[in-house]
């Protein structure tokens, strides 16, 4: 497992033709560039707790997921980086085939244990993991410390450049901290990749240190839902590859160039606006679709 090359990160400008039409500024902030496995958003949110961990001298982190969670299989390789292990309590029963996902997860060393949807809703763990060596990070590495790590991404730009920082969100943990870590003139727009999580903003406003400083989230650009994916998305990501060389996950950062392409179309940004878009990562998650779905 090679380690975080975090010198791998690049603002890489692009220039579509409607961006000169708009008259608006595009620039992508390359996280997936800094590991193969951990790549973009994940590590950042998870660099203080494993910080906090080996301050407390815990060996074990515990933390939490669905089958498809790049957060499980990005916690399982920082574990084997620094030389922890990890456990992660998936939710739902164990499947006949683990998903590319899990078994990477397993591949790195983290024990996976099974539990029902009813039980992982109130995170009762079986009681056998419910010990003090262990250190525990909450779901999707939601929490204060997350986003404080997440908050360092934009250390890797020339953040005053930017009028606009747009990501994509799941537990909003990136967005809070990216808030928090922006410049007053600037104005963050997250864009939801759940359906109707409108707990969202509540989520993100706990993380906040200034809960007066306005963001927007966006909930129209979901395609179905968490990890659900239309035809539309696919092309346009080939589409967008092909133009930018630039790849995308169907998950979230597809989703998210999708819709600030859509949102600058419909003059959503003021003209001059030098837009960041965060690359958060998360390409290992295409294994789950059909090989030659997608071009890259
Ligand atoms: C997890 C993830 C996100 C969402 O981050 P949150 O902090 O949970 O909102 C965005 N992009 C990618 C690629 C991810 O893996």
């Amino acid at each position: 497992m090679p380690d975080i090359s975090i010198s791998n990160i690049t603002p890489d400008k692009i220039s579509l033709p409607l961006f000169k039409e708009k008259n608006v500024e595009v620039t992508v902030l390359r996280l997936d560039k800094i590991h193969p496995v951990i790549s973009g958003n994940k590590w950042f949110k998870l660099r203080y707790y494993l910080e906090e961990a080996s301050e407390r001298n815990k060996k074990t982190i515990i933390t939490f997921g669905g089958a498809w969670s790049n957060h499980i299989v990005a916690t399982a390789a920082a574990c084997q980086i620094k030389g922890l292990s990890s456990i992660g309590i998936i939710r739902g029963e164990k499947m006949e085939k683990l998903s590319p996902t899990l078994t990477q997860a397993k591949q790195l060393g983290m024990q996976l244990v099974f539990i029902n949807r009813e039980d992982y809703k109130e995170k009762k763990i079986p009681s056998a993991f419910n010990k003090d060596e262990y250190y525990f990070v909450d779901e999707g590495g939601y929490g204060s410390k997350g986003a404080a790590g997440a908050a360092t991404i934009l250390d890797y730009c020339r953040k005053e450049y930017y009028s606009h920082i747009c990501c994509a969100a799941g537990t909003g943990t990136m967005t809070a901290g990216l808030i928090n870590n922006s410049l007053p003139f600037q104005e963050v727009t997250s864009v939801s990749v759940l359906k109707n999580n409108f707990e969202l903003e509540k989520n993100i406003n706990h993380l906040l240190k200034d809960r007066e400083k306005p963001f927007r989230v966006i909930h129209d650009y979901h395609f179905g839902g968490y990890a659900k994916c239309k035809p539309e998305l696919i092309e346009f990501m080939n589409e967008f590859y092909m133009e930018t060389t630039i790849p995308s996950d169907f998950v979230y950062t597809g989703k998210l160039f999708y819709a600030v392409t859509n949102l600058i179309k419909n003059n959503f940004f003021p003209v001059r606006s030098r837009l960041l878009l965060i690359h958060s990562g998360g390409l290992q998650g295409n294994a789950s679709l059909n090989t030659g779905t997608l071009i890259f």
